[in-house]
């Protein structure tokens, strides 16, 4: 019966992580379609996340040979901190989090975990050691438990409850009819970007990966709702490796390191602090940010006091 039992057992952890990184595989859907080439190495063995350190070492990157994107990147997320990237549209910040999920490989250089070179690496391990918030949430035609269960489908109802009140979505599915079995979609429940992107959130919490990656809707959203999702993405952050990928530069304000990315090269590293005292690119981009938010709230105001 053993005998029987441990082949079985070792079969239902398989796929428990093939269907985990599914679960991450068709969260980014888009992504993987624009490369379904990389494959696993022959004799690519589990990764073994210890701590959970991120480092790029000098990597360069291109998807057209024509124009290169990452040109010798070097950074390194210590265990448990945060990391954020800012930089212009198009400097190549999320591809930075395609490249750690290993959709492409690097030209030259390395990705490692904890000293583990991801290129190395059975990708379903990869993909289970890290979650993903995505720019924009895709949700299931599924009740709302459903789609937070999607971070793990063994979480019992109370982890998955808890799951919802960390990301502060819980009130909001309490107040919906049938609560967490209302439905979803279509012809159910329509959530706004910022309940999505909570839900998203559970869905993270719940899974529990050791490694997070934030990539930041560039979409606008009220300065309530900003609040609101920052808090929840602090909970998610707090004991875990975090990379922002990030479009408004008010949520890196209290990141461990900045870089500022620019024509794929880091052009600037610190603190927020530090990277203002230094008045260069990050500076410019704050002050620029800045006063288009003042521009917006003025403009807000004046639409509600018409
Ligand atoms: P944004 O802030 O606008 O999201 P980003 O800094 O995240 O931008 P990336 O998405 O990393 O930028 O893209 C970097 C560059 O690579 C862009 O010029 C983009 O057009 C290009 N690019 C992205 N994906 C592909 C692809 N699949 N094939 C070819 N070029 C691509």
């Amino acid at each position: 019966m053993i005998q029987l039992y441990q082949p079985l057992s070792y079969m239902g952890l398989v796929y428990r992580e093939i269907r985990q990184a599914m679960i991450d595989i068709e969260m980014m859907f888009d992504i993987l379609t624009q490369n379904p080439e990389v494959e696993d190495r022959p004799g690519a063995k589990p990764l073994v996340v210890r701590q959970g350190r991120l480092r790029f070492e000098n990597v360069f990157f291109h998807y057209d040979p024509r124009r290169p994107i990452l040109n010798g990147v070097t950074f390194e997320a210590p265990a448990g901190k945060t990391l954020a990237i800012v930089g212009q549209s198009g400097a190549g910040k999320s591809t930075i989090s395609r490249l750690i999920f290993r959709f492409y490989e690097p030209a030259s250089g390395r990705i490692t975990i904890d000293g583990q070179d991801i290129a190395l690496v059975t990708q379903a391990s990869l993909r289970a050691a890290i979650g993903i918030v995505p720019q924009d949430t895709v949700l299931f035609n599924d009740t709302i438990a459903y789609n937070i269960r999607y971070g793990r489908f063994e979480a019992s109802e109370a982890e998955m409850k808890e799951a919802a009140r960390l990301a502060q979505i819980d009130r909001f599915i309490e107040l919906a009819p049938g609560g967490y079995e209302a439905q979803v979609g279509e012809r159910g429940l329509k959530l706004s970007g910022g309940e999505k992107q909570r839900v998203a959130i559970a869905r993270t919490l719940l899974k529990g990966p050791p490694i997070l990656i934030l990539d930041e809707a560039t979409s606008a959203l009220d300065s309530f709702t900003e609040r609101e999702i920052q808090d929840a993405l602090d909970r998610v952050a707090k004991g875990r490796t975090t990379l922002i990928i990030a479009h408004r530069l008010s949520t890196v304000v209290n990141a461990d390191e900045i870089i500022v990315l620019d024509k794929g090269m880091i052009v600037e590293r610190g603190s927020h602090a530090e990277l203002l005292a230094r008045n260069g690119v990050y500076a410019a981009m704050w002050s620029r940010q800045h006063d288009l938010r003042r521009a917006e709230e003025t403009l807000r105001r004046a639409a509600i006091e018409e």
